[in-house]
């Protein structure tokens, strides 16, 4: 199943006995480095379920998927996973594997919340990657925080003029038809007088005329560069302008270090996803100050969701802020009289998100104060001549 039409169905389901188990990993290497690798995630992840701190209804539950878990941590876990994100449940097993790290997180109830997922996808945007050198240049697509090659380019000796181009063919003819290889003399061999220059332009424009094809079918936000930076604009220049600023330079091609070209990427993707966050709260910040369209807490932005007028709303992913809504009719007031159930409104937002899109969704980084004084969520509202930029 492909992965939105698998969140899609995860925000659909519940389980009306509360048993869903939303639970986020740190399984990175880095933090904390320790000789037990796995290991030490996964007795980690035994004595944080089975505390006792849990109540006896939640320990039961926790018991029942802690198995499940700990096998996954020690026999499935890919070596390039950074971060785990499970829902389990009566007849249910999730598992994202995520090359990104994610803050450890725990829910229980009769929905997932997969906060905390989304936010780790958002980080690990797709992109293309040209790797160039004066040979050729190979395309690859992140998407998932896995870099795969999609395709290699390799560079064709550009012939100086359509006379060589001629004799060149016509000795080729020859040469098949059985005349003697001497025959392939000074005029056969000027076609390989070529212009490295040429040549290696025509093969960043194939190149580039590639990233737009693949653009049309899976768009992504950034194309990353490696090579020669006097050669570059190439590759750029031939993109349409409506791409060409998304193609970035990151410097020289790594010859004998290819661990360095993706944490270059990584970089990269990280501080781009960091520098739109903080354009996003700015923006927040400056129409609050001018309490211009913009809308605080959950039981105010809860009920605008189906009106339309929400632009954009900002969520700490980490926490699932509690809630009731009537089983019967979904209300959110209690004013029906209809019996209450548990929610989380994080989720809530969250699915409205995947189920009614387009609803754009900042993620907060946790714990942020401003956050958290105005309920734990905010939203940008749209009106005339007021719309959310994206
Ligand atoms: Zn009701």
């Amino acid at each position: 199943m492909e992965l939105q039409e698998l969140l899609k169905k995860l925000c659909s389901t519940c389980d009306p006995t509360e048993r869903l188990v939303s639970l986020a990993l740190n399984v990175s290497k880095a933090s904390p480095p320790h000789p037990e690798g796995r290991g030490f995630h996964s007795s980690r992840l035994l004595s944080w379920l089975g505390s006792e701190e849990h109540p006896l209804t939640l320990r039961e539950i926790l018991r029942g998927v802690s198995g499940k878990m700990e096998l996954h941590i020690e026999t499935e876990l890919r070596p390039e996973t950074e971060g785990l994100f499970v829902v389990a449940g009566p007849g249910l097993w999730e598992s994202f594997e995520l090359a990104v790290p994610i803050k450890d997180f725990l829910y229980v109830g009769p929905t997932p919340c997969i906060a905390p997922l989304l936010e780790a996808l958002t980080r690990m945007p797709r992109a293309y990657v040209i790797r160039f050198d004066q040979q050729e240049g190979i395309l690859d697509e992140v998407s998932g925080g896995v870099r795969r090659e999609i395709e290699r380019i390799p560079s064709v000796p550009v012939e100086r003029d359509a006379q060589h181009q001629m004799s060149g063919h016509s000795a080729r003819n020859q040469a098949g038809s059985g005349r003697p290889a001497t025959r392939m003399g000074g005029g056969g061999r000027d076609r390989y007088e070529y212009c490295v220059e040429e040549t290696v332009e025509a093969m960043l424009h194939q190149a580039a005329d590639r990233v737009q094809t693949l653009q049309q079918k899976a768009p992504s936000e950034s194309i990353y560069a490696f090579g020669d930076r006097k050669h570059f604009p190439y590759f750029r220049d031939r993109l349409p302008a409506t791409l060409r600023s998304q193609a970035i330079h990151l410097g020289p091609l790594p010859h004998r270090h290819e661990e360095l070209l993706g944490k270059r990427i990584a970089e990269e993707q990280d501080s781009r996803v960091r520098n739109r966050v903080e354009a996003d709260i700015l923006e927040f910040q400056s129409r609050q100050a001018e309490q211009c369209y913009v809308a605080s807490g959950p039981e105010v932005i809860l009920p605008l969701l189906d009106t339309g007028k929400v632009a954009r709303v900002f969520l700490d992913p980490g926490d699932p802020l509690p809630g009731t809504k009537c089983i019967s009719c979904g209300s959110r007031g209690g004013a029906c009289g209809h019996p209450l159930a548990a929610t989380s409104m994080t989720q809530e937002v969250v699915s409205h998100a995947l189920l009614h899109p387009p609803l754009p969704l900042t993620f907060v980084a946790p714990g942020a104060a401003w956050l958290k004084e105005s309920g734990g969520m905010t939203a940008l509202l749209s009106e005339k001549g007021i719309h959310g930029r994206r």
